[in-house]
């Protein structure tokens, strides 16, 4: 690993400071607990010379619930907020979501800022030795012709074709919330989470819209009442693995007729992937296995695969379909 220094930043003002005073030829990297920055930082993947611990922004209360809706601190851990009972209550999607998420271990210290910044993890972004225009712009992408079964099939570019893995964000954009981020200069901005990645064009390096050295400080949740809502993740075993195919749905029925719905799939694409059109498809129908099947057909119409992730396709129409006709036992 490359030597590095560590400032400890008084509070959000004081750590967007920071980032702007120590732009060198690595820039600084914000550290929340670690789990994903200090594994590519091991890796080489990733080389600040400076971070800037948040642990000080621990300290002020994390997670606030009102009938507006909820704040969320970016510093609050993946455990606390699972367990926090009006989020719960209120909110499952939510708890379902983390508690599909990496291991307790994991949550205990991963935070909610990074969970949603955490990177892809195709494994030739992970390997130094590997082409990747992500890591490295310009490079050529090596998993365009390799092994690809965990990679993206839809949103994906001829320069990369890595998903997000993340499952809290996947919920996160099925609940309409948004982050609340800090520039350098002090100016606070809200970013719906769905608007929060970009696909990678030709600029794969760019995983999120924020500008460099922005902190993220809160997610904020809108009291909108869905009906119901439902996580699904498909993977590999079933516990302590990142998702093949994810599935968040949320729904309100009116006399059992869909009033208003979100469907969002994740780990087949670069960011949380809105099924928009499927949505509106099931927009003032009833929730059957023939509309069910129809407006999974929608989500991965525009999918492109190889071999290694023609499977995901079926997975991905399946998924939908289950976690749809799951709602109508629950709603
Ligand atoms: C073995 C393993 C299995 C995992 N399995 C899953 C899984 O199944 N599902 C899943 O969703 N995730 C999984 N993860 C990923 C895990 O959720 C993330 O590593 C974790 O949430 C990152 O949070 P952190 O606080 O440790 O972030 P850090 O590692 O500290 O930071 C991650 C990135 O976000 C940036 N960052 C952090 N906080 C902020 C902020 N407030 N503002 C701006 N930038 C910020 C950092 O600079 C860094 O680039 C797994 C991780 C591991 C190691
Ligand atoms: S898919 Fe993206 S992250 Fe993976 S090697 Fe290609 S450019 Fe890099």
């Amino acid at each position: 690993m490359m030597p590095f220094a560590i400032h400890r930043a008084l509070d959000a003002s004081d750590a967007v400071r920071s980032f702007k005073a120590n732009q060198q030829d690595m820039p600084p990297a914000f550290h929340a607990g670690g789990t994903t920055l200090v594994d590519l930082m091991k890796l080489g993947v990733v080389q600040p010379q400076l971070l800037i611990d948040l642990g000080a922004l621990q300290a002020s209360p994390q997670i606030a619930v009102d009938a507006e809706g909820a704040r969320i601190g970016a510093l609050s851990t993946m455990s606390e907020l699972a367990a926090h009972p009006e989020i719960r209550s209120r909110w499952p999607l939510i708890a379902q979501s983390i508690e599909h998420a990496a291991s307790p271990q994991i949550r205990n210290v991963a935070t909610i800022g990074g969970a949603l910044l955490q990177r892809t993890r195709c494994r030739y972004f992970r390997d130094r030795s590997s082409a990747c225009n992500k890591r490295l712009p310009g490079a050529g992408c090596a998993a365009i012709g390799g092994e690809t079964r965990e990679l993206a099939i839809l949103g994906t570019s001829t320069h990369c074709i890595a998903n997000h893995p993340g499952d809290l964000a996947v919920a996160l954009t099925a609940l309409d919330a948004s982050v609340v981020v800090m520039a350098p200069d002090g100016i606070e901005r809200h970013i719906a989470v769905a608007d929060l990645y970009r696909l990678p064009g030709d600029r794969p390096d760019l995983d999120t819209v924020l500008n460099p050295g922005e902190l993220i400080l809160a997610v904020t949740l809108p009291a909108k009442a869905w009906n119901t809502t439902t996580y699904l993740k498909l993977r590999d075993r079933a516990s302590y693995a990142f998702g093949l195919v994810t599935v968040a749905v949320s729904v309100r029925l009116s006399n059992g007729v869909v009033d208003d719905i979100r469907i969002v799939l994740g780990a087949v694409a670069p960011r949380p992937w809105r099924c928009e059109e499927a949505e509106a498809a099931l927009k003032n129908h009833t929730i059957n296995p023939t509309t069910a099947t129809a407006a999974a057909a929608l989500c991965v119409k525009d999918a492109s695969v190889d071999v290694h992730r023609t499977f995901k396709l079926a997975l991905s129409r399946r998924a939908v379909v289950s976690a749809l006709l799951s709602l109508r036992s629950t709603a």
